[in-house]
């Protein structure tokens, strides 16, 4: 009885304590006020704003911005492909209770449609890539954040929203937006000067899926194609053939498998065309160490991986 009322006492100074941290007005205490109550009426943290990535990529230039203030969770799983993904049921629980949700868009999440139809966060979606035209094949290429100049503009769009959603962390969000910027500006020209050590002749490419178009474009890689061009279709004998003759015509050194999807094809390519398989590169998805967590982290590997195997 009498070590209840210590405790009883002890919760009620913490809660003071707490009350005072906290900035707010501290109110006098009716007799009888439940502890429980009163810890309940007083946190001692501002909750998180739970942000919404669609793929775990995505996630970690939201996270960039975002920092401290926000939780971040993706939809599709570390490891899974964002083209493919099925939603599972309680997606659209986690996106109910979403304060904002973030897509790419530019026809990569398919999904995200038939899913908002059931959820209908309204203005808490926002869509980064760019909606720029399509291609002469009549496809938008919607991997625009392996590009570090492409994701400073996701990273505006995104700072952007958290501001309209959460006013109070205006100057934490400017920040943050700030270093993320100077970030990926210095990756961007990072990315150039290990691109420029490859001879020219051996600045080609071919992957897997179809994901590293803009940044072949961007860095002066030939984008020789992809094994698997529409994620999820296999590709007829002819055109796989007809890929096999490319990689030998651009003297392509390696072709790059990424850990979403299966490498069988891209090895059976590989040795049909007398060439190295990469089975590491990572794009849509993040990978399970900490160099891998993060955005800088993941372009800086995948590149060392590129111009290693391009130059052997
Ligand atoms: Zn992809």
């Amino acid at each position: 009885m009498i070590l209840d009322k210590a405790l009883n006492i002890c919760l009620v100074g913490l809660c003071l304590i707490g009350l005072a941290a906290c900035g707010q007005k501290t109110e006098r205490l009716a007799a009888g006020t439940p502890v429980a109550h009163l810890v309940h009426a007083a946190p001692l943290t501002t909750p998180k704003l739970q942000v919404i990535a669609t793929f775990s990529t995505l996630g970690a230039i939201v996270s960039d911005v975002g920092g401290d203030r926000i939780a971040v969770t993706s939809l599709v799983p570390i490891g899974a492909a964002p083209e493919t993904y099925e939603p599972a049921p309680s997606d659209i629980v986690t996106l109910e209770h979403a304060d904002l949700v973030f897509e790419n868009g530019a026809g990569l999440e398919t999904w995200m449609d038939h899913l908002l139809r059931s959820v209908n966060p309204g203005q808490k979606l926002v869509v980064l890539a760019p909606q720029s035209a399509a291609g002469s094949d009549g496809r938008v290429n919607p991997h625009y954040w392996l590009v570090p100049t492409y994701a400073e503009l996701y990273a505006n769009e995104i700072a952007a929203a958290l501001e309209r959603t959460d006013p109070s962390g205006t100057a934490v969000y400017r920040r943050n937006l700030a270093a993320t910027r100077a970030k990926y500006a210095a990756l961007d020209h990072w990315i150039a000067s290990r691109v420029a050590t490859l001879p020219p002749r051996r600045r080609a490419m071919i992957c897997f899926h179809d994901a590293w178009f803009h940044f072949d474009a961007r860095y002066g890689i030939r984008d020789v194609g992809a094994v698997e061009p529409v994620p999820g279709e296999e590709p007829s004998a002819g055109a796989f053939a007809q890929l096999i003759a490319d990689a030998r015509r651009y003297q392509v050194h390696a072709v790059f498998a990424e850990p979403q999807f299966s490498p069988k094809l891209a090895q059976q390519l590989a040795s049909g065309a007398g060439i190295a398989t990469v089975t590491d590169l990572y794009d849509d998805t993040l990978g399970g160490t900490p160099a891998l967590s993060t955005y800088v982290g993941l372009m800086r590997y995948d590149v060392n991986r590129i111009v290693q195997a391009l130059q052997s």
